[in-house]
C-alpha cells in the first residue's frame, strides 16, 4: 500500500480522456489498494486514476453506503435533480455549487473483471457523477453554476 500524490488541475493530463482497463491483475490491484488510501489520507470521498496521473478508467468512492471501486464504469440511468456544493480533490480549498441527478445508476467491472451494477442517491450520486466525469477529462467547474466562498459550504 502507498500513498500517491494527487495531481491538481494545472495539469494537462486531468483534461485528458482515460482509456478502459482491460487487464484485471495485482497491478490494478495495488493500484485501486493506493488509490483508496490516497483517497482517505486526503478525506475525500472520491478519486479518480487520471488523479495519481494513471489515464485508466478507474474511479473509487466511499460513502456512508460503503466503499465501491468502479473499472470501466457508464452511467445507464439517472433521474431527479440535486443542487449542492461539490469539491475536489485536485482543486484543494476550492468549492462551487453544481447541479448533478438525484439517482444515478452505474455499470462497471469490479477488481476481478466481474460484472456490477449500483444505484446510488444524494452523495453517491453526485460523486459518481463526478468521479466519472474525471474519465472525459471533465472538472466540476467546468459545469458549476457558481462557485463559492469557504463559509457558503454547509
Ligand atoms: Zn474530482
Amino acid at each position: 500500500m502507498g500513498l500517491r500524490k494527487i495531481l491538481t488541475d494545472k495539469e494537462p493530463s486531468l483534461h485528458k480522456v482515460c482509456r478502459p482497463v482491460e487487464k484485471f491483475d495485482h497491478r490494478l490491484h495495488k493500484l485501486l489498494d493506493d488509490m483508496v488510501e490516497t483517497m482517505r489520507g486526503a478525506n475525500g470521498c472520491g478519486l479518480a486514476a487520471v488523479q495519481v496521473g494513471v489515464l485508466r478508467r478507474i474511479v473509487v468512492i466511499e460513502t456512508e453506503e460503503g466503499l465501491f471501486e468502479f473499472i470501466n464504469p457508464v452511467i445507464t440511468r439517472k433521474s431527479g435533480t440535486q443542487e449542492g456544493a461539490e469539491g475536489c480533490l485536485s482543486l484543494p480549498g476550492k468549492w462551487g455549487k453544481t447541479k448533478r441527478p438525484k439517482c444515478v445508476t452505474v455499470e462497471a467491472l469490479d477488481r476481478h473483471g466481474n460484472k456490477i451494477e449500483v444505484t446510488g442517491f444524494d452523495l453517491l450520486a453526485k460523486a459518481m457523477c463526478h468521479e466519472i466525469d474525471h474519465l472525459d477529462g471533465i472538472l466540476y467547474t467546468d459545469k458549476v453554476i457558481k462557485m463559492l466562498e469557504a463559509d457558503e459550504v454547509e
